[in-house]
């Protein structure tokens, strides 16, 4: 089924600032009064924050007081940025950012009911309330990334995979929500290596961190644990739904192109979940999601074990 999409540039600087109230008093806040105060709070909330999946989600969650959506869906691809908060729905309204020609993303609305012409005429109004808060958490994320990755495969280091454990867990106990963990490890690595060399251990690290970022909608969530191994952190995620994505990872390393001289080498991991327990610590977390992942080694590899 072909989806009805209605695509838009946004170019800040030459945006009828007028429309975006800048300007004279635009109709759009005379009529709706919610619509000028939703972008004073913006103004102010987007401001305290430099992740850009907290700024976002702050926007989703309170743009939907304007207007309802069923998703929002941002893609930076120079910082390797994807975001997707909600389910999708049939209707797209895309819009590219950018400010004096610095590209700020890509941001999708979705929803299964059609935008009105007013519902946009909001939406982009509101939009500029994204503009700096965004601007700055990408300068910020530059800045930070080359601390904060790992070379080779452009996942998360351990630096950065304990700063967002320890802010996760806490998140997920503050706000009553589950938390999951998935360990998951490359099946006879060593075998890779011994066979094709370390030049193609190191594609074969690449293509399989490629295959999981692929998977999820957040990629600042995907950390290079060992070797070859991979912690996933999967916030506001059950255990059942925690195990469906374990699962899909677990599909997706497997059916990913991975070739030495030409020929596609077989390839499988093995993954261990772990969901927080009331009150438990990151290092008990950890310590169960890798005891379940021997539990798949132990039990023949290629596959996801649960913990207990
Ligand atoms: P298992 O199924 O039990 O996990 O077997 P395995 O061979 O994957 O596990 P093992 O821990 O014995 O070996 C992991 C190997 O990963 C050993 C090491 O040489 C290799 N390795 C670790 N880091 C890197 C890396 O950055 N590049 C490459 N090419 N190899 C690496
Ligand atoms: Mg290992
Ligand atoms: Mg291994």
């Amino acid at each position: 089924m072909k989806t009805p999409t209605q695509i838009n540039a946004i170019d800040f600087d030459s945006a009828k600032l007028q429309r975006l109230g800048f300007g004279q008093p635009s109709p759009l806040v005379a009529r709706s009064v919610n619509l000028s105060q939703l972008r004073q709070q913006l103004g102010q909330q987007l401001q305290t924050s430099l992740e850009p999946q907290r700024i976002l989600g702050l926007f989703f969650r309170e743009v939907q007081r304007l207007v309802p959506l069923d998703a929002l869906i941002y893609r930076h691809s120079p910082s390797d940025l994807r975001l997707e908060l909600g389910q999708r729905g049939h209707h797209t309204l895309t819009y590219n950012l950018s400010h004096e020609g610095e590209y700020l993303g890509e941001l999708v609305f979705r929803r299964n009911q059609r935008f009105t012409e007013t519902e946009q005429a909001d939406l982009e109004s509101v939009l500029s309330t994204l503009l700096f808060p965004l601007r700055n958490a990408l300068l910020y994320r530059a800045a930070t990334q080359s601390a904060l990755r790992d070379p080779l495969t452009g996942t998360g280091n351990r630096i950065a995979m304990d700063q967002t454990l320890i802010r996760e867990v806490d998140m997920a106990k503050r706000h009553l929500q589950p938390l999951s963990l998935l360990m998951l490890d490359i099946d006879h690595f060593k075998r890779v290596n011994d066979s094709h060399g370390h030049g193609i251990g190191d594609e074969v690290l690449k293509g399989v961190a490629e295959a999981i970022k692929n998977q999820l909608r957040n990629v600042d969530m995907v950390f290079r644990f060992g070797g070859e191994e991979f912690l996933i952190l999967l916030s506001n995620t059950s255990r059942d739904a925690a195990a469906l994505v374990g699962e899909r990872l677990r599909h997706a390393a497997q059916a990913q192109d991975y070739f030495a001289a030409g020929t596609r080498i077989e390839l499988t991991v093995s993954l261990g979940c772990a969901t927080l327990l009331p009150g438990e610590s990151v290092e008990s977390l950890l310590r169960r999601a890798d005891n379940a992942l021997y539990v798949a080694k132990r039990e023949g590899r290629n596959r996801l074990a649960m913990a207990g």
